[in-house]
C-alpha cells in the first residue's frame, strides 16, 4: 500500500529486507526537501532532520549553530525550549550532533502525542530560531566578552568556547583532531567543524546568521521518520513547514567536495600536546609520545563489495586484541595503548587510522611506523588464515543481524547507516543492504582464499601514498602558553577598547547575566507543548522471569529465565560467579586485571588468538563484568534508606549466540572460568600498561566521573569498594602492580592463581553461581539441553555448602570498607592534572539509614539537574554541563560539573542550590503544571526502550537486589503523587547537608591556586 500526499511526489520504494523495513522516499514539491519514511513495528519512534553543513574554518560555526537553533524559536517562545522538553516529556532519545559536514537533529519517542510535540518543536527550531535575531543566543552559546567592572581583566566565555577547550586539553582528542586535518588539507574535513578555541572568537554575529541562512533551507536538508506511527500524518505535519519555502541553490552550495589522493609521499608531521610540568609526586613528568599513521582510501565512492572488504578486513587487523596489527603493536613493547581505532568509514571519503601512545622518543616512534608496514606487507604476503577469516566474517555478520544498539534507538541506528550515502545524494537504503555484498564476498574467499583481503592492503594502504604520519610530542609548557596566548590577545583587546566600548561590555555582561537568571514569562512557557499526568502509564513495566533456586534443580546452581516474546533467533547467556570469599584489599583490587586476563589471554589448550576465534566464530561476543549490587535485607521496609552492609558481589561473563551455537557458547565459558592463562607475564603487562593510560585520559577528559567515584568513596562503603577498583586511587593500584608485574612476576601470578582458586572452592562456588538466560520459546527449546549438560560439566559439588546469607549477613567487604573509611580523612581534595578546564564536585549523605525515601526525591533530585544546575553551571557559569545524581537506595546525593571554567563559583552554586530550591518550592505550589512537567520527565526516565538482552538483565538485577514489584509500583505511584511540599522537604535536607558534605575537583594548578585566594582550600595531589 502506498501513501501519497499532493504535496509529495514519492522518488523511490524500497524493502530493506534486512530489518523488516518499508521505506518511501518523498520529495517535497515546493521546497524540494526529501524525506525518508521507514515504516516498521518499533513503538520507539524517530525523527530526524539532517543537513549538510560544511565549514570553511575552525570557528566552529555549524557547532554553535547546533546549541542555539534549541533556544528559542517563532512559535516555541521561551529562552529554551529544549531544556524544557528535557525537563518535562518522555522522550527516549533528544540531541542534535555536529559532524565535519553535516548537523543532526534527533528525537524519538514512545508516546505518539509525545513524538509529534518533539517533532514541532525541532522542526520549528531549525527553521525559524532566535538565534538569527537575536545577537545574545551566540553570544551565550557561541562566545563572549565577559566583565564585571572596568578594572578587571576581560574574559572569554561561552558554552561551546569552554566546551572545546576541554576538547582541546585532552591529548587523545588532540591527536584525532590533527590526524584528520593532515588528510584533508584541500576540503572541508582539513577543518574543526567543533571549533579550535583559539579561532572560535573570529567568528562574529553576522557571519552565525549567514551560515544558518545559507544551509538551513529545506532543499539542504534530509529528514526521517521511522517506527509504527501514521505515515500520512508524518507528511502532513512537515508540509506545513516545507510550504514555506520555495527550492533554492542551497544543496548544490552544500555539496561536499572530493580530496583527491595526491600525496606523493607520505607527510610527517609533529604536534605538541599538554603534559604536567611537575610530574606525580615528585616522579620525573612523563616524556612519551603520542602517534599515529593515517590513510585517505578512496577519492571515488567504494563499490558495496569494496566496502564489506574493509569493514572485514578492518576486523582482521584491529578488531580484536589478537587481530594481527592490534597484536603487534601492543606485543612490540614500543608503547602503552593503542590510537586511531581503524577504520572510519561515516564521511564521504573512508581513512584508516593507527598508532600507538606512550611511545619513549622519536626514535621509537619511527620504529613503530616501521612496524606497521612490516606488518601490513607479511599480510600482504601470507594473507589471513581460513580461521581468521571465519572468525571475523561470523562477528560482523552476527552484528548486523542482531542489530543491537543498546538504549540507543533502533530507528535512529539506521537513519545514521541510511545518512552513510543519503547525504551524499546516494539512495538512502543502499547502505543498509548486506545480505547480497555478504553472499558475494563468501563466494570469493571459498574461490581465492584471503586474495581479496592481500588486494585491499596493497592497493588502500602500501601502496597508496596518501598518508600522513602524525607525532604528538609532550609540552610541559602548552597549557600555560594557551592561557598566556589567551591572556594576551584579551588584554590588547581591552587595551584598544575606548571607555565607552568598555562601559559597553560590562553592561552587556550583566544584561546576558540577567537575561539567562529571569524567568521565562507564562505566555512563553504557555507555548511549549506538553503532556499531562493523564497521557502516562502508570504501572511499571516488568519483564518476564522465572527463577529455579539451587535447592530445585540437581546442579546446586540458581538458574533465572527470563522469556521475551522475540529475541530473533539469538539466546543471551549471563553466568556469573561469587566473589565474595576474595579480600578487599590484597584482592578485590586486582580483579580488573584478572577478568581482562581471564577474557583475552587464552584458555586450556587455546593461545590467545585460538580462543579470540573461538569467540568469533561460533558466538556474538562474550564479555566479562563486575557486578556488585545493593540488596534489601529481609524483613527490613523497602523504602527505607539503606546501610549498604548488604550486598552480592559477582563476576559475570555475558555473551550470545545463536541458538544452534549456543552449546559452544557454554563450552567457551567454562573454558575461561576453569583453566584462563593467567600465567602471560607479556599479556598482564601490556594490560596494565594499557589500563594506566586509558585511566590517565579518562581523568582529563571524563574526570567528573572519577570525582563522583571518589565523593562516594566517602559516604558509602560499596562507593568505597568502587573506587577501590576503578577509581583515581585505582591508577596508583596500576602503576604498583606493573611494578610487581615487571619486578617480581611469580608473586603476583601467585595472587592472580588464589582468585581463580577462592572462586571456584569446591565447597561453596555451585552455590553462588547465577545462570541468567534470555531468549524466546523457540531459543528456549532449542538450548535446553545444552544447559544441562553445562550445568552438570560445571566445577564444585552440586550438594555443597552454602555460602553465606547476604540478605541477612553483612558482606565481608563492606565489614573491610567500613574500617578503612573509619580512619580515612573526610576533607575537600583537589586532583591536579593538565586541562584547561575543571571538574567540579561536591556530595554528602541526604538521608540517614532507615529513613524513608519517597519517588518524589528523583521527580525532585531531576528538577534540580535540567533546572537550577542547567541554568546556573552551564547557561550562566558557560561550563559544558551541570548536573546531580542522587543514588536512593544509600540516600548519597552529590553535585557534578563537566569541563567547567570555573572552580570556586561553582561550588558557591552548589551550595545555593537548597534555598532556591525553596524558592521553587513555593512558585510550583502556585503552579500545578510546571509540577506536572517535572513529574512528567521523571517517568520519562523510568520508561526507556531497551534491548532483550538489556530486558534480562535488568530483571535480573532487580530480583538480585530484593526489590518487589509492589516497591517498584510504589515508588512510580510516589513520583506521580510529588507535591509542591515534597520539593521543600528535599530542599532542606539539601540545606542540612551543607554542613557536613565535601568537595573533590579535578582541575588544573593554577585554577586550584585561584580557588583557593578565594577561600576554597583542598588538600591537592598530584595525579598527571
Ligand atoms: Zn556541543
Amino acid at each position: 500500500m502506498e501513501t501519497t500526499h499532493p504535496s509529495f511526489e514519492v522518488l523511490q520504494k524500497d524493502v530493506v529486507d534486512e530489518y523488516g523495513a518499508y521505506c518511501t522516499l518523498y520529495r517535497h514539491k515546493r521546497s524540494g526537501a526529501e524525506l525518508l519514511s521507514v515504516a516498521n513495528e518499533d513503538d520507539n519512534k524517530v525523527f530526524g532532520i539532517t543537513f549538510r553543513t560544511p565549514p570553511s574554518d575552525s570557528t566552529g560555526v555549524p557547532h554553535i549553530l547546533e546549541h542555539s537553533v534549541l533556544c528559542g524559536s517563532r512559535k516555541y517562545k521561551t529562552k529554551d525550549p529544549f531544556v524544557q522538553l528535557l525537563q518535562g516529556s518522555l522522550q527516549t532519545f533528544l540531541n542534535a550532533f555536529t559532524y565535519p559536514d553535516r548537523t543532526c537533529y534527533v528525537v524519538a519517542s514512545q508516546n505518539t502525542k509525545d513524538f509529534y510535540n518533539l517533532i514541532n518543536v525541532y522542526t520549528d527550531a531549525v527553521f525559524y530560531p532566535r538565534a538569527v535575531s537575536d545577537p545574545n543566543v551566540h553570544a551565550q552559546e557561541g562566545w563572549h566578552y565577559e566583565l564585571e567592572n572596568p578594572e578587571d581583566e576581560l574574559t572569554y566565555k561561552g558554552v561551546v568556547y569552554n566546551e572545546m577547550k576541554g576538547v582541546y586539553s585532552s591529548p587523545d582528542s588532540l591527536l584525532t583532531r590533527e590526524c584528520q586535518r593532515s588528510l584533508f588539507p584541500d576540503t572541508t574535513y582539513g577543518v574543526d567543524s567543533g571549533g579550535d578555541p583559539r579561532v572560535i572568537p573570529n567568528l562574529s554575529f553576522e557571519q552565525f546568521r549567514e551560515f544558518h541562512q545559507k544551509f538551513y533551507h529545506p532543499a539542504n536538508s534530509r529528514i526521517y521518520f521511522a517506527g509504527d506511527d501514521d505515515v500520512i500524518k508524518r507528511l502532513e505535519i512537515m508540509d506545513e513547514y516545507l510550504n514555506d519555502f520555495e527550492d533554492n541553490h542551497s544543496r548544490s552550495e552544500s555539496m561536499i567536495q572530493w580530496q583527491q589522493k595526491k600525496f606523493t609521499e607520505p607527510k610527517h608531521e609533529k604536534h605538541p600536546y599538554p603534559v604536567s610540568a611537575n610530574g606525580t609526586d615528585g616522579e620525573a613528568p612523563p616524556s612519551t609520545h603520542m602517534m599515529c599513521v593515517n590513510w585517505l582510501l578512496n577519492d571515488k565512492p567504494l563499490t558495496s563489495k569494496e566496502e564489506i572488504v574493509i569493514t572485514i578486513l578492518d576486523h582482521l587487523l584491529m578488531g580484536t586484541s589478537s587481530s594481527t596489527l592490534r597484536k603487534a603493536l601492543i606485543e612490540s613493547n614500543l608503547g602503552e595503548a593503542i590510537t586511531g581505532g581503524g577504520l572510519s568509514d561515516e564521511l564521504l571519503q573512508a581513512t584508516f587510522s593507527v598508532g600507538l601512545k606512550g611511545v619513549k622518543g622519536s626514535d621509537k616512534v619511527k620504529e613503530v611506523e616501521q612496524l606497521i608496514y612490516s606488518t601490513l606487507e607479511r599480510v600482504a604476503n601470507e594473507g589471513f588464515t581460513d580461521d581468521a577469516i571465519a572468525a571475523s566474517m561470523n562477528t560482523i555478520e552476527f552484528q548486523l543481524r542482531e542489530f543491537n544498539t543498546g538504549s540507543f534507538p533502533k530507528g535512529l541506528a539506521f537513519m545514521l547507516g541510511s545518512m552513510s550515502k543519503w547525504l551524499y545524494d546516494n539512495s538512502p537504503t543502499e547502505a543498509l543492504k548486506f545480505e547480497e555484498p555478504l553472499a558475494d564476498l563468501k563466494k570469493d574467499i571459498a574461490a581465492n582464499g584471503s586474495q581479496v583481503f592481500k588486494d585491499a592492503i596493497n592497493t588502500f594502504l602500501l601502496q597508496n601514498t596518501h598518508r600522513s604520519i602524525v607525532e604528538m610530542l609532550p609540552s610541559e609548557t602548552f597549557e600555560e602558553e594557551l592561557l598566556k596566548e589567551e591572556k594576551q590577545r584579551l588584554a590588547s583587546v581591552k587595551a584598544n577598547l575606548k571607555q565607552e566600548e568598555i562601559l559597553k561590555i560590562i553592561e552587556s555582561t550583566s544584561m546576558l547575566k540577567e537575561l539567562q537568571a529571569a524567568e521565562d514569562l507564562p505566555e512563553a512557557m504557555a507555548t511549549i507543548p506538553k503532556l499531562h499526568l493523564g497521557d502516562l502509564k502508570r504501572e511499571v513495566t516488568e519483564y518476564p522471569i522465572e527463577v529455579i533456586s539451587p535447592s530445585e534443580n540437581d546442579f546446586g546452581v540458581t538458574i533465572v529465565k527470563h522469556e521475551l516474546v522475540s529475541t530473533s533467533g539469538i539466546a543471551y547467556v549471563d553466568f556469573g560467579v561469587d566473589l565474595s570469599l576474595l579480600d578487599l584489599e590484597t584482592e578485590v583490587p586486582l580483579l580488573p586485571l584478572f577478568s581482562k586476563l581471564m577474557k583475552e589471554a587464552g584458555a586450556g589448550e587455546y593461545d590467545d588468538v585460538a580462543l579470540s576465534r573461538r569467540i568469533g566464530t561460533y558466538t556474538g561476543g562474550i564479555d566479562l563484568s563486575l557486578l556488585s549490587s545493593v540488596l534489601h535485607p529481609e524483613g527490613v521496609d523497602q523504602s527505607e534508606c539503606l546501610s549498604g552492609d548488604h550486598m552480592m558481589t559477582k563476576l559475570f561473563f555475558r555473551g550470545k549466540a545463536t541458538s544452534d551455537k549456543t552449546g559452544e557458547l557454554f563450552s567457551i565459558m567454562k573454558l575461561m572460568l576453569t583453566e584462563p592463562r593467567l600465567d602471560s607475564q607479556s599479556k598482564a603487562l601490556e594490560m596494565l600498561r594499557e589500563s594506566k593510560a586509558r585511566l590517565e585520559a579518562n581523568i582529563v577528559g571524563a574526570g567528573h566521573q572519577y570525582v563522583n567515584t571518589r565523593l562516594r568513596s566517602r559516604y558509602d562503603p560499596a562507593g568505597y569498594i568502587q573506587e577501590k577498583m576503578g577509581g583515581i586511587s585505582y591508577l596508583n593500584t596500576v602503576k604498583q602492580l606493573l611494578q610487581q608485574a615487571e619486578e617480581d612476576w611469580p608473586t603476583l601470578l601467585k595472587r592472580l592463581e588464589t582468585i581463580r582458586v577462592k572462586i571456584l572452592d569446591e565447597s561453596t562456588c555451585r552455590n553462588g553461581i547465577v545462570l541468567n538466560l534470555t531468549g524466546d520459546e523457540h531459543v528456549f527449546s532449542a538450548i535446553d539441553p545444552y544447559i544441562k549438560s553445562f550445568l552438570m560439566d560445571l566445577p564444585g559439588a552440586a550438594k555443597g555448602k552454602q555460602l553465606q546469607n547476604f540478605y541477612m549477613d553483612v558482606h565481608p567487604w563492606i565489614a573491610q570498607a567500613k574500617e578503612h573509611m573509619k580512619s580515612q580523612q573526610v576533607i575537600d581534595e583537589g586532583f591536579v592534572v593538565p586541562t584547561q578546564v575543571s571538574y567540579v564536585g561536591k556530595a554528602g549523605k541526604l538521608y540517614e539509614v532507615g529513613e524513608k525515601i519517597s519517588g518524589s526525591s528523583a521527580v525532585v533530585s531531576r528538577y534540580l539537574k535540567t533546572g537550577y544546575l542547567w541554568d546556573y553551571v552551564r547557561v550562566i557559569g558557560g561550563a559544558y554541563g551541570g548536573f546531580c545524581t542522587f543514588s536512593p537506595d544509600v540516600g548519597y546525593f552529590s553535585y557534578l560539573s563537566y569541563r567547567d571554567p570555573n572552580l570556586s563559583k561553582t561550588i558557591d552554586v552548589y551550595d545555593n542550590a537548597s534555598s532556591e530550591l525553596i524558592k521553587s518550592a513555593e512558585d510550583l505550589a502556585q503552579n500545578p503544571e510546571a509540577l506536572e512537567t517535572a513529574i512528567i520527565g521523571a517517568v520519562g526516565d523510568m520508561d526507556s526502550a531497551l534491548g532483550p538482552d538489556q530486558k534480562g538483565w535488568i530483571s535480573l538485577q532487580r530480583w538480585l537486589s530484593g526489590e518487589t514489584p509492589e516497591q517498584r509500583q510504589k515508588w512510580r505511584d510516589e513520583v506521580l503523587a510529588t507535591t509542591a511540599e515534597d520539593f521543600k522537604e528535599f530542599a532542606q535536607r539539601l540545606e542540612a547537608m551543607k554542613q557536613c558534605s565535601t568537595a573533590a575537583v579535578v582541575s588544573s594548578k593554577s585554577a586550584f591556586e585561584t580557588a583557593s585566594k578565594e577561600g576554597k582550600q583542598m588538600k591537592l595531589v598530584e595525579v598527571l
